[in-house]
């Protein structure tokens, strides 16, 4: 039996997509257990490049059975953009099941999100405005609609008028804005309930006979474990847990389930929205590095914002992969450090009363601390071709070996360019 979580070290865009597409050819399933289309996975394949917001990684593999598990914000219209989007690029029709206890991202949760990002202006979180914020919130209010809901007409439209309540005061009174009507809500929904009628099932019964059969199974994380809201630099978190431990919970398995995490660790560090980032580095230091970066710079795949750019931070990266629980890190765009004769990287915080700490702080203390850097020798050439770790040059493999001293993981993988083939396994 494996069960194996693909989840993020460090903010986020640290090269989840490309690894479990990589992965998802040998799965059977591939489940999203968290979050929705507030993120964007980069997959380049023999059909071109995408940016997956909604659905899970494995849609480009007819043998590969695609979850969208109970713990996600599913957002109906992104997914069914998606799904045409692949048909136009000949990406033969994924096989997909969508759970009925997912909940449903309505219109109203985007509105709110855009209204609350605005009223907050200079002190807003950075938000992707697609609504997770407000959307988990009415989850845990439980105020939420779940697929199964959608199906229920007579239900749905108390469920609705419920939830509309409050939230049309604060349309109303703190946004200036027009209230918003049960009823037409539920015309809009009708349509959508029908469109995914042929996805939706009991995929927790669907999933824990695959787990029992042996099957294959990969949970594929969306952000970082900095952006857990728990474990994270709340409040400039994301609204869900983004961390492994949640993610049978997410896709509707047991704990005792999972038996493999795979933390997928960025080479350097980058960070989209506001909140500290401790090892940031700014002007042209920053500009040639984010230039460099990804497969076509480091820019948002949802947003296309700039993301913000840093040296690979160990005190970060070695909480993250705690957190995580990895058994194994994934090291994604070593390639890009290949510009530089000396590469900086973050050894410790010296955080604002001069102590000098090797653990990661709470989000307030995060502010004024500063890395303490050295430097470790580049390579300055091109591995981006390189098939076998002991052909990558001397400097690139102890840049590999100083990482995993520096979070106390085994780097198992190393990849050197964003098609899938550009990996290196150790
Ligand atoms: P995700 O959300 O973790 O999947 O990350 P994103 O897709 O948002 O960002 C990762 C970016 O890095 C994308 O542009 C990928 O195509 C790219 N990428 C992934 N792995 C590598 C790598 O090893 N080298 C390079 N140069 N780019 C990579």
């Amino acid at each position: 039996m494996t069960v194996t979580a693909i989840v993020g070290a460090n903010w986020g865009d640290e090269g989840k997509g490309k690894m479990t597409d990589v992965l998802a050819e040998k799965s059977a399933y591939v489940v999203r257990f968290q979050g929705g289309s507030n993120a964007g996975h980069t997959i380049i394949n023999e059909y071109g490049k995408f940016a997956l917001h909604m659905l899970p990684s494995g849609v480009f593999y007819p043998s590969v059975t695609n979850i969208i598990g109970p713990g996600t914000a599913l957002d109906i219209g992104v997914l069914k953009r998606e799904l045409q989007m692949l048909a136009e690029r000949g990406v033969p029709e994924p096989k997909l099941y969508i759970s009925e206890r997912a909940q449903v991202v309505l219109p109203v949760h985007r509105l709110f999100d855009e209204l609350e990002e605005e009223r907050l202006g200079a002190r807003g979180f950075g938000s992707t405005k697609q609504g997770i914020a407000p959307f988990y919130a009415d989850k845990y209010a439980k105020l939420g609609i779940q697929v199964s809901d959608l199906f229920d007409h007579d239900r749905l439209q108390i469920r609705l008028e419920q939830s509309l309540v409050s939230k049309n005061i604060l349309l109303e009174h703190l946004y200036g804005k027009q209230p918003v009507q049960a009823v037409d809500l539920m015309a809009e929904l009708a349509r959508e309930a029908e469109y995914l009628l042929p996805f939706v099932t009991n995929t927790t019964v669907l999933l824990q006979e695959a787990n029992d059969n042996g099957d294959t199974i990969l949970l594929e994380g969306q952000l970082g474990a900095l952006r857990d809201p728990d474990h994270g630099i709340y409040p400039y978190s994301t609204s869900s847990s983004t961390l492994a431990g949640y993610a049978p919970i997410g896709a509707g398995l047991s704990a005792s389930s999972i038996s493999n995490v795979i933390a997928v660790v960025k080479a350097y560090s980058s960070c989209v929205g506001a909140g500290p980032f401790v090892s940031e580095i700014t002007g042209n230091e920053a500009e040639e590095l984010r230039k460099r970066g990804g497969d076509a710079g480091e820019y948002g795949a949802l947003t296309g914002r700039p993301r913000r750019m840093g040296w690979f931070d160990g005190i970060a990266t070695r909480y993250g992969c705690l957190m995580q629980g990895a058994t194994e890190v994934v090291l994604t765009n070593l390639d890009v450090l290949g510009y530089l004769d000396e590469i900086p990287v973050c050894t410790a915080y010296e955080l604002e009363d001069g102590t000098i700490t090797d653990k990661f702080p709470m989000t307030n203390k995060l502010y004024a601390a500063k890395p303490i850097l050295t430097s470790l020798p580049g390579w300055q050439c091109d591995i981006s071709q390189v098939k076998r770790f002991e052909d990558l040059p001397e400097q690139a493999r102890g840049y590999v070996d100083f990482v995993e001293s520096a979070i106390g993981v085994k780097v198992t993988t190393v990849s050197v360019g964003p098609r899938r083939e550009q990996v290196i396994v150790r």
